[in-house]
């Protein structure tokens, strides 16, 4: 048996077989490129999940790591730090918002906007004890904790997990005056991507965040924005709402936050929601911490340093192009904005063709059975660009 059957073969025998990786095992990357354990090099289409839109180990990145693990790691938020107040005030520069609240994962951050909205609620708005309502849109993805998948309509994601927590109302996606209906006098807040990544780059109608914006204000409900995957440059703009320049209350950020090296998410918004916070009431041992801090700093610098928000709308309208040119009967639809985009076919053959693309040198995931996801690291070239396409061209082919 060779390495890599080896080692899949641990993973089997080992872990959880809570996910289904193609047959790859990556023991190395540089930019948009990965190698397997056999040396051979692919391009990483995917990006986990948009958490490498900096590229695999960046250096200035991987500079900044280094050297805050000579200095100090860890602190807890006992005490403070000379990392984390830098890092903050970057930040809300970043989002143009007051302040913001360190946490690790995207689902820790989607749990203290959930945290934060109730709270608004209670003490803002004055809705009742124990009664106050997020409104989420059918088909969202927001994380993995038990509170999160109780509002998911995903049913491998929900389904064994009960019970669901209680608060949470569904509208359908896309659909503004349904989300302006459903807005009652205990609605606290509203919680939306402003693309859905997960459901297979789901783009809503145009006007719909700006419609879902004013419905928020008109009614007095908190609106935030889940920018985890759909942020820092991922779609062309630094942020994907500013598309219609609808400022929410709140933003969810992960993923690239941290540019790949270490988990870093926030939730980032107005003081009149993250100021209601007091000492003792929200926490996490790791958020905040000086070498996530770091990092996190680090990550936003090259978004910034190498323009890599104009670089994916560059390169987003080239790609999607390119794409938008195939013609094959199994194509249904190709779409995307910035460098986040998706090609889905009418025939669930999503995972057959990532496996065709595997073996010709591309890694991209398939979701849902019909739709392939194309989210490359946004320092992709445009040469790699061009040969990704290519690629896609010829495997087209087999099917
Ligand atoms: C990935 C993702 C999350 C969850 O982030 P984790 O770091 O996996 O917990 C939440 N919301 C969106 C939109 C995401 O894409």
């Amino acid at each position: 048996m060779d390495r890599a059957n080896k080692l899949i073969g641990l993973e089997e025998r080992f872990g959880s077989h809570n996910y289904l990786p193609l047959p790859v095992v990556i023991s190395k990357g540089k930019g948009a490129y990965v190698w397997d354990v056999k040396g051979r090099r692919y391009v990483d289409m995917l990006s986990a999940y948009s958490a490498l839109n900096q590229g695999h180990n960046h250096p200035a990145i991987v500079a900044a790591m280094k050297r805050q693990l000579e200095r100090v790691a860890l602190t807890s938020r006992a005490f403070h730090n000379d990392r984390l107040g830098p890092f903050l005030e970057r930040l809300c520069g970043v989002c143009g918002m007051d302040r913001a609240l360190p946490m690790n994962s995207g689902a820790e951050a989607v749990e203290t906007a959930i945290k934060a909205m109730r709270l608004w609620g209670y003490t803002k708005k004055g809705v009742a004890a124990g009664r106050a309502e997020i409104i989420v849109a059918e088909g969202n993805f927001h994380g993995r904790t038990t509170t999160i998948v109780g509002f998911s309509s995903d049913p491998g994601s929900r389904e064994g997990f009960g019970p669901a927590t209680p608060g949470f109302k569904t509208v359908p996606y896309g659909d503004a005056s349904a989300l302006a209906a459903a807005i009652g006098p205990d609605t606290a807040g509203v919680l939306l991507e402003p693309i859905q990544g997960e459901a297979g780059v789901r783009i809503p109608p145009p006007g719909y965040l700006t419609a879902v914006s004013e419905a928020c204000r008109k009614a007095k409900v908190l609106l935030c924005f889940d920018e985890i995957q759909t942020g820092l440059g991922r779609t062309g703009r630094m942020f994907c709402w500013q598309h219609e320049g609808c400022k929410p209350d709140m933003m969810t950020l992960g993923k690239a936050l941290s540019g790949g090296l270490y988990p870093v998410s926030a939730l980032v918004g107005s003081d009149e929601v993250l100021g209601l916070f007091t000492p003792g009431t929200h926490g996490s041992t790791f958020g905040g911490n000086p070498l996530a801090c770091a990092v996190g700093t680090a990550a936003l610098d090259v978004i910034e340093d190498e323009r890599l928000v104009e670089r994916s709308a560059e390169l987003g309208v080239y790609f999607l192009e390119r794409l938008g040119g195939l013609r094959h009967p199994r194509i249904k639809e190709v779409r995307g904005l910035g460098l986040l985009c998706a090609l889905e076919f009418r025939e669930p053959i999503a995972k057959a063709f990532c496996k065709a693309l595997m073996a010709r040198g591309i890694l991209a995931k398939d979701t849902h059975g019909t739709t392939v996801r194309f989210a490359p690291p946004l320092v992709v070239t445009k040469l790699q660009l061009e040969q990704a396409f290519e690629t896609v061209r010829d495997a087209l082919k087999e099917f």
